[in-house]
């Protein structure tokens, strides 16, 4: 229910919330224009549920963009493109290889990649982000992609001589995967930009050259499989993000190297790496 409404035309109010900052006209909304710049989402016309409705997806999306924050969990997938498990001459997967990443490992625009202690092989793997919008567990993969909140593009930084040491000796991922600084992503990308998720052009470049290319037509297990395999195990929350596998083309990258990476023409990101020391 919508519960407060601004004193008078024009005055700034907050809903579920989100400050409304100006409030044109209360019988119609005619425009609501909202802190987070999502002024379109309100028309001239409809009912209160619509309105209602119009507002909680506001409300919810708004909470997205802050996924950084709100989310508990990184959960990724390890080895989800048949090209990137040869190319590391891995094993295609028979269910998906999953490890996960703290919320610390998140960096934005403008912050540095670092180099985890005792690493001198640092390599960047491009990767389509979902954000999960609805939480849940023991999901159907036919109701998956209700819980699709929107997406990220994000790089999946791994430490491939921590993690070759690990595979080799039976330890855990975690220094090699998991460290302060290792997950660089965009900003947060609503759900209705990425109609069809199965079918992006994901791109990293370092320093200018082409070094992943590839497509997310090519995944081994779609968004839909892994979202309700996840939940299985894990009660996936609002805000978590589920890091989806990467293209082949991984590499190393050197201190002061600058890493740039898109998805389709929705997005594109631009990192630098910092000293190693
Ligand atoms: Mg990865």
């Amino acid at each position: 229910m919508i519960r407060t409404k601004p004193d008078r035309v024009g005055s700034t109010c907050h809903l579920q919330g989100i400050e409304v900052r100006e409030w044109n006209e209360w019988r119609e909304c005619v425009f609501v224009y909202l802190a987070n710049d999502l002024p379109t989402l309100w028309q001239k016309g409809g009912n209160s549920q619509n309105h209602t409705d119009r507002i909680n997806m506001a409300a919810s999306s708004s909470n997205l963009a802050r996924f950084r924050e709100i989310g508990k969990k990184i959960l990724a997938i390890g080895r989800n493109y048949k090209s990137h498990a040869a190319e590391l001459n891995n094993p295609i997967p028979q269910k998906p290889l999953v490890f996960i990443k703290p919320t610390t490992s998140y960096i934005i625009e403008g912050q540095r990649i670092r180099f985890p202690p005792d690493c001198s092989e640092l390599h960047h793997e491009v990767e389509l982000g979902v954000v999960i919008g609805k939480g849940g567990n023991n999901i159907s993969e036919e109701d998956a992609m209700e819980h699709v909140g929107g997406y990220v593009l994000a790089l999946d930084m791994t430490a491939r001589d921590l993690q070759s040491f690990a595979k080799k000796n039976g330890h855990p991922w975690a220094l090699a995967k998991s460290w302060d600084t290792s997950c660089p992503v965009s900003n947060f990308i609503e759900k209705d930009k990425i109609p069809n998720p199965g079918n992006l052009n994901l791109w990293l470049k370092v320093n200018g050259e082409m070094k992943q290319n590839g497509n997310t037509t090519d995944m081994i297990f779609p968004i839909p499989f892994l979202i309700s395999f996840l939940s299985k195990y894990f009660t996936l929350e609002e805000g978590d993000v589920l890091l989806t596998g990467t293209p082949s083309g991984v590499g190393p990258v050197n201190e002061g190297d600058e890493i740039q990476a898109g998805l389709s023409d929705i997005m594109s990101i631009k990192f630098s790496v910092a000293e190693n020391k």
